[in-house]
């Protein structure tokens, strides 16, 4: 999608400080993030909000909440985090391309 400006970060035509990235996902630092760490996850594919999944993506919302686990624990995020998605105006979703919050706060080693 041209005008998402999510779809223009998986295209690298706008930059974002990448964590992770692989054929179905891109996870990125929050632009003006709300705690410690912030990780937004997205799927490549354009999807407008999880009210718009279907059948056909669930194996891929799997990969993504699976992964928010493995990176949680990668970023120290030992003690817990906090998910969230937010879904379309009313659940105050700004972004208009599917994205999974990450935040939480690094336990010290
Ligand atoms: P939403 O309210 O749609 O769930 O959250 C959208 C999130 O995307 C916000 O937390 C906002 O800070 C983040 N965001 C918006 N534009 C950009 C951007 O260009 N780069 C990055 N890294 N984050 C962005
Ligand atoms: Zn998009």
């Amino acid at each position: 999608m041209t005008d998402c400006i999510f779809c223009k970060i998986i295209n690298k035509d706008i930059p974002a400080k990448i964590a992770y990235e692989d054929e179905e996902m891109l996870v990125f630092h929050d632009i003006q993030p709300k705690a410690a760490v912030h990780l937004l996850i997205i799927p490549k594919k354009h999807i407008t909000s999880l009210a718009h999944t279907t059948a056909e993506d669930t194996l891929l919302l799997g990969k993504l909440l699976q992964k928010t686990a493995i990176l949680a624990k990668e970023f120290g995020l030992t003690d817990g985090y906090k998910t969230q998605i937010n879904t379309g105006i009313g659940g105050g979703q700004e972004v208009f391309h599917l994205h999974l919050h990450v935040l939480g706060t690094p336990k010290p080693k």
